[in-house]
């Protein structure tokens, strides 16, 4: 579409298309192609919302026949419209470079050493999606020989976590289950010459990493490397006594190529194995060779691990093993977050955030507490396909793609802050029977309205005497006075651009407290305001409302119902 000058004819326009589409233009559509369209509708949503609320109203107090007319007249843009579509469309499918469709088998790396992230959302729904793409299959594979870190608990929150995901593999297996091949697989490199066990503390292989220089353990035999291996595998080694290293070259310009680790001690106890080993490999050293062996052909994973892509194939190289192909993509984080799992657990300590789940996180399990679905986690992390650039999003996009989705089911209720009470003087009590979705069927909310109505303070602020006012829904009135409560009187109602506003029977209300979700950081510093509760009075029909369920407080925004017994709705 062109661009608009005036966003106030951009509004009209995709109303009316959405009105000649759908048979009556919905708001919470019309915005978000406004602000998907036109980059200065986001300056200020809450303006734009209000302007897109005022013209879809009056969008759909008009007749077909008018919709119709109004449409004609803009018919270029909309086949400009159409035509970008269907060029969007007819783009190439994501496409992996060498991929063989029907020969395809990638998989899942998750190490069960904490929660999964949006970032791990990212690859698996790639992983899955190019599966599909190509006639494949999708393993889930537990990366777990860090005895240290790894836990059955975290393999049971991954697992509960894919599920929820909607995610299914066609195979499960563990690294530490292929143990005995780990070994096999070492073996022949000592004995074939390309590794050596090098018993220099931390501090000296790391120097010696940065200048370039061999340590003396690399001068050892076959026969002494081959001796210290078996010391290394029977456990007679203490912790970071004795190391595995590939003989590879230390002058390497790829730093991940100067003599890499292949295998370390560790003593601790494994939450699958037990005590039954105490050498156990590096990451780059079984990644490659359980990857190989379980027929995997094609590898997606993050761009940081680039350097080590060389390393992966050089082990697989001495072993004489097939190789994958490996394929990289770049991070994915969201905004104003943490994903240090050692700041996650001092905020936990601190109790500034409730654990794992808590809402500011942008762990799986908090997306789901929060109300995000997993549809649109999958339509937010795609879209990101397999860009290298990194990206550091707002939490808002993944809301708004939520919202798309959430918009279906979420009943639509009326609520006020900072209420002022409106009296309507000419009138007892009032009949409502009302939708509780525009285009859904969701049912009835029907009632008996008094003539003490509460309205938004906000709206009523504006109010002068003499002045017109529609209580949506109801019917509009006349301000007769303004002086402590607002005293009006039924009006005719007409087609005039007269203000909307949802209102609440003063008498018969439910008190909500509204929590505001923002930035767990704000920079570097933590964001104190990053839960925020107001209060609100909803319509009484809001008692119905159960836990977990979605509402869109008109005007307001879209909640769930957190904690029913407290009234307690979050942001979404
Ligand atoms: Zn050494």
């Amino acid at each position: 579409m062109r661009h608009y000058m005036d966003i106030r004819e951009a509004i009209f326009i995709y109303s009316i298309k959405n009105a000649l589409d759908y048979g009556k233009a919905d708001s919470r559509s019309v915005l978000n192609k406004i602000l998907a369209k036109i980059p200065e509708a986001k300056k200020d949503i809450r303006a734009t919302s209000d302007i897109v609320d005022e013209i879809v109203l009056k969008v759909n107090a008009m007749d077909r026949s008018e919709i119709e007319s109004e449409a004609k007249k803009h018919a270029g843009e909309f086949e400009e419209e159409r035509k970008r579509k269907v060029e969007e469309t007819s783009k190439p499918k994501m496409a992996l470079e060498g991929a063989i469709s029907g020969n395809f088998i990638t998989r899942f790396p998750p190490e069960p050493s904490g929660y999964m992230h949006i970032g791990h959302a990212k690859a698996v729904f790639l992983e899955k999606e190019f599966a599909n793409v190509y006639s494949g299959k999708i393993n889930l594979y537990f990366d777990d020989t860090n005895p240290e870190k790894e836990k059955q608990e975290y393999v049971d929150a991954i697992k509960e976590d894919l599920e929820w995901l909607r995610i299914s593999f066609d195979s499960e297996y563990y690294a530490s289950d292929n143990m005995e091949i780990m070994y096999e697989c070492a073996s022949k490199i000592v004995s074939e010459a390309h590794g050596y066990i090098c018993m220099c503390d931390a501090d000296t292989i790391k120097n010696n990493r940065m200048h370039g220089v061999e340590c003396v353990h690399r001068k050892q035999s076959r026969e002494e490397n081959m001796a210290y291996w078996k010391k290394m595998m029977d456990g007679s080694f203490n912790e970071n006594e004795a190391v595995l290293r590939l003989a590879s070259n230390m002058k390497s310009a790829n730093s991940a190529m100067r003599d890499p680790t292949l295998f370390r001690i560790k003593k601790e106890r494994h939450y699958r194995q037990g005590n039954k080993y105490s050498a156990w490999p590096t990451y780059d050293f079984n990644t490659p060779i359980i990857d190989s062996i379980k027929g995997v052909t094609d590898v997606i994973r993050s761009k940081e691990y680039e350097l080590r892509d060389e390393l992966y194939y050089r082990i697989l190289d001495l072993l004489g093993f097939r190789k994958p192909i490996l394929h990289s993509i770049a991070r994915l984080e969201i905004e104003g977050n943490i994903t240090s799992k050692r700041k996650q657990n001092e905020l936990i300590k601190e109790g500034f955030i409730s654990g794992y789940d808590d809402p500011r996180l942008a762990t799986i399990a908090a997306l789901r507490k929060r109300g995000i679905e997993p549809s649109a986690i999958r339509e937010f992390v795609l879209r990101f396909g397999m860009s290298k650039a990194d990206s550091v999003v707002p939490m808002e996009m993944l809301l708004a793609e939520n919202r798309k989705i959430i918009d279906r089911k979420a009943k639509r209720l009326f609520l006020v802050e900072n209420p002022v009470k409106i009296i309507v003087e000419d009138k007892t009590e009032s009949a409502v029977k009302l939708r509780l979705h525009p285009n859904q069927d969701l049912g009835y909310k029907e009632y008996v309205v008094g003539n003490e109505l509460l309205i938004d303070g906000s709206d009523a602020k504006s109010l002068k005497q003499g002045g017109t006012l529609r209580l949506k829904d109801l019917f509009a009135v006349e301000i007769m006075s303004t002086d402590g409560n607002i005293i009006c009187r039924t009006a005719a109602d007409s087609k005039e651009n007269l203000k909307i506003v949802q209102w609440v029977d003063a008498k018969k209300n439910v008190k909500c407290t509204l929590r505001k979700i923002g930035h767990l950081m704000s920079g570097d510093k933590i964001n104190i305001k990053s839960i925020e509760d107001s209060e609100g009075y909803a319509e009484e029909y809001a008692a119905n409302i159960k836990d977990g369920e979605f509402v869109q407080f008109e005007r307001v925004g879209f909640f769930k119902l957190a904690d029913s017994k407290h009234m307690l709705f979050t942001s979404l």
